[in-house]
Formats: C-alpha cells, sequence, structure tokens
C-alpha cells in the first residue's frame, strides 16, 4: 500500500492519533476502524514498520498466529493491505513532541517536531521503545553544521539533494542505498567509510562499486575529522586509512548514516506516568493514568507483559472498544465478527 503521507506543518482534525506506527499502531487502525474511528499516524521513521522494518525487515517471524513464517518487512507490508481500506493519512519524520488537553474542545492537540498540528478526542501512544535517534558522528561544531542544514541524517527529498557535493559517512544498508540513489543526481558524491568492508546487501555494495567505476561515486577509505566553514558548509578534512596526510573534500552536505537507537524521547513529558520507562495500563483498556490516553504494544507495561508483536495485537483490540466511549459517547459496540461487519464490508466493497 502506498501510504497517505501528509505534508510537514500542516493542520488536521481526526478522531485518534497514533504514536508510533510500528506494527502494533498499525493494527490498531484495523480495530478503530471497524468501529468507525478515523486515524492519523505520526512516526519519526520515514517510513511505517516501526522495528519489524528498521531493525531486522529480512529476519523470519515465527510467532504470528496462521503465519508460519513471515519476514519484519512482509509483516509490515500484509498490515498496510489490511489497513488501507480504511484510509490512515500518515505524518512520517515527524517526532510527535508536544501534547496539550484543550478544555474548550474537549480535545487532545499534538503537535509535531516539523510544527504539524494534528486534533482528536483519543490518543494511542504506540511507541516501541521509544523514537529511533541517529547516532552522530564525534565532531566539534556538529550542531552549528546542523543548524545550518549541511549535516541531515535522512533523505526526506530527494529533489533537495540534486546538483549537491554530498559526502555520505557510513558501510551499511543506509548509507550504501543513499549513495547509490544519490550518486546519478549529486554534482558530487563522497562516500567515506573507515574500512573496505561493507555491512549492506551485497547487490548494493556492487552497485556501488559499478558507479565508482563509472566516476559518479568516489570511495575514501578513512574517518572525518573535522567540518570547515563560516556560514555554511565548504569542506571536510578526512584522514584516510594507513596516512597522516589529511584529504580535503569540498561538499555542501555531510549524511551521516550509523544507526539508530532508541531514546523514550518528548513522550516522557506529555504529562502521564511512567515506570522505568514504561507507561502503565490496566488490562482491560489499556488507558494511561490520563483519560483518553491509551498506551499499546512494546512501550506499556501490566502483570505478565510480553514484548511480542501478538501481544500488541490483543491490546490493539480491547483498547479500541475503550477509545469508542469517548469517540462515540452515546452509541453502545454491537459486538461483530469482521466477516459480517458491516463497516468493513462497505469500505471493502463487497
Ligand atoms: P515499535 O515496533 O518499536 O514501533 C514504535 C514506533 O514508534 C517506531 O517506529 C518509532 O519510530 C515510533 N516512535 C516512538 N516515539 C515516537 C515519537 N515521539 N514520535 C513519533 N514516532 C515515535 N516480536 C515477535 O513477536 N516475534 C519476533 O520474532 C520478534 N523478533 C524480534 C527480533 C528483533 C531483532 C527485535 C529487536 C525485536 C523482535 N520482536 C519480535 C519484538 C517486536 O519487534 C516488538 O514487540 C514490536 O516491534 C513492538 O511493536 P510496537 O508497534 O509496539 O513498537
Amino acid at each position: 500500500m502506498e501510504a497517505v503521507i501528509e505534508e510537514h506543518g500542516s493542520k488536521h482534525q481526526t478522531d485518534a492519533i497514533i504514536i508510533g506506527a510500528g506494527p502494533v499502531g498499525l493494527f490498531a487502525v484495523f480495530e478503530l476502524g471497524l468501529l468507525d474511528i478515523k486515524c492519523h499516524l505520526v512516526d519519526i521513521l520515514d517510513f511505517p514498520g516501526g522495528q519489524c522494518s528498521e531493525l531486522y525487515p529480512e529476519k523470519p517471524i515465527y510467532d504470528i498466529p496462521a503465519l508460519p513464517i513471515v519476514s519484519g518487512q512482509e509483516l509490515t507490508d500484509n498490515l498496510m493491505k489490511q489497513i488501507k481500506p480504511f484510509n490512515p493519512i500518515f505524518h512520517l519524520g515527524q517526532m510527535a513532541s508536544e501534547l496539550k488537553w484543550n478544555k474548550t474542545d474537549n480535545s487532545w492537540e499534538l503537535k509535531t517536531n516539523e510544527n504539524t498540528l494534528i486534533i482528536a478526542k483519543v490518543i494511542i501512544i504506540a511507541a516501541g521503545g521509544g523514537s529511533f535517534v541517529p547516532k552522530k558522528p564525534p565532531l566539534n561544531d556538529i550542531e552549528k553544521y546542523e543548524n545550518l542544514g549541511c549535516i541531515q541524517y535522512a533523505v526526506r527529498k530527494i529533489k533537495n539533494f540534486e546538483e549537491k557535493s554530498i559526502v555520505i559517512s557510513g558501510g551499511g544498508d543506509s548509507a550504501l542505498d543513499w549513495a547509490v540513489n544519490l550518486a546519478p543526481i549529486a554534482k558530487k558524491l563522497t562516500l567515506v567509510h573507515r574500512r573496505e568492508d561493507f555491512r549492506a546487501a551485497p547487490d548494493t555494495v556492487s552497485k556501488m562499486y559499478q558507479l565508482k567505476e563509472k566516476g559518479l561515486i568516489d570511495l575514501v577509505i578513512g574517518q572525518i575529522k573535522q567540518l570547515r566553514g563560516e556560514k555554511s558548509l565548504e569542506d571536510i578534512l578526512v584522514v584516510p586509512v594507513g596516512s597522516s596526510e589529511e584529504t580535503i573534500i569540498k561538499c555542501d552536505v555531510v549524511l551521516p548514516f550509523f544507526g539508530l537507537t532508541m531514546k523514550l524521547g518528548p513522550i516522557a513529558n506529555f504529562g502521564i506516568n511512567f515506570e522505568n520507562n514504561l507507561i502503565p495500563v490496566d488490562t482491560e483498556r489499556f488507558e494511561t493514568s490520563e483519560k483518553s490516553i491509551f498506551a499499546i504494544g512494546d512501550i506499556n507495561h501490566y502483570p505478565g507483559k510480553l514484548k511480542l508483536i501478538l501481544s500488541g495485537f490483543h491490546e490493539a483490540a480491547l483498547m479500541s472498544q475503550a477509545a469508542h466511549d469517548y469517540i462515540y459517547p452515546d452509541k453502545k459496540i454491537r459486538f461483530q465478527y469482521t466477516t459480517s461487519s458491516s463497516s468493513l464490508q462497505k469500505k471493502l466493497g463487497v
């Protein structure tokens, strides 16, 4: 499914906001959708799937009922297909950063770090282990160049890199994928890695060497030592392996791809109770210490909790029944199997 992705900085109103588009957040769209509850999802990653797509897209999973074996990415793709009838709106590459209760409208206002504002009656935190934060290289003045937009940890719009002199640093999948994809549109692309051994998929590594042969990629085996330039980045100093002489590489932008760590981030300041970085919930509604804020998946805790996708799916089903109370306070839920759910039949056109 092609996700419907909204522009950064826009304003929206919906029934429920799901923070985290991991497997559990995605399945929540389905369970909420069955009850006619519309959703927007916010995720700091550029793509849905959470840990499954970011950490182990090709690893097999054996404990999803009725799927004897499925890879992390296949599971995400199937969930995206399953929720398509409910038209969820995705705000990707954005961190849920501020949550405020609006007394006048009896609703929540969620802001992202990209100034997107979403208003909803219900918040569902499906933030897993927290947000994935890029690991930064230990370079002096790195914040200065980040603020100038000369250091970037993700490629949000390929167009922004057209005709730029780009340095990519790293040797994993992200570094090699972007080297291969940006080389044809860049003015110049240099890949800097500390050893001649790459951890990326062999096919991408061989594509990178082909582009190097064609003169579209410069490969430097070494480490970035310094970023230089007054009002913007002008060049970097690289120490090549086995040499004491620094090489100067002129560039407009550096993309360090050194992996990601997980941090709880701004959710910790949303005013709900936390215990050991997890959100305590009850096991009937999965509601937090704050009414109409729910927590499902790896982020929550209750006696007997298992951090499994399967458990998160169960939590999403029960949470949705409870969320219904806030969206449709005057309506009773009539329990239905999906085969007889009129709302699903209508969406599926059957
Ligand atoms: P996540 O998958 O962690 O997704 C949370 C999402 O929230 C992330 O995309 C994150 O970017 C986003 N987020 C967090 N904070 C914010 C914020 N402030 N703003 C915006 N976005 C935010 N489980 C199994 O059941 N079977 C297995 O075989 C299995 N194998 C695993 C193998 C490995 C190597 C790992 C690491 C885990 C494995 N797991 C397995 C565990 C499983 O991946 C997790 O239980 C599952 O991913 C939890 O889903 P989730 O949706 O709760 O959280």
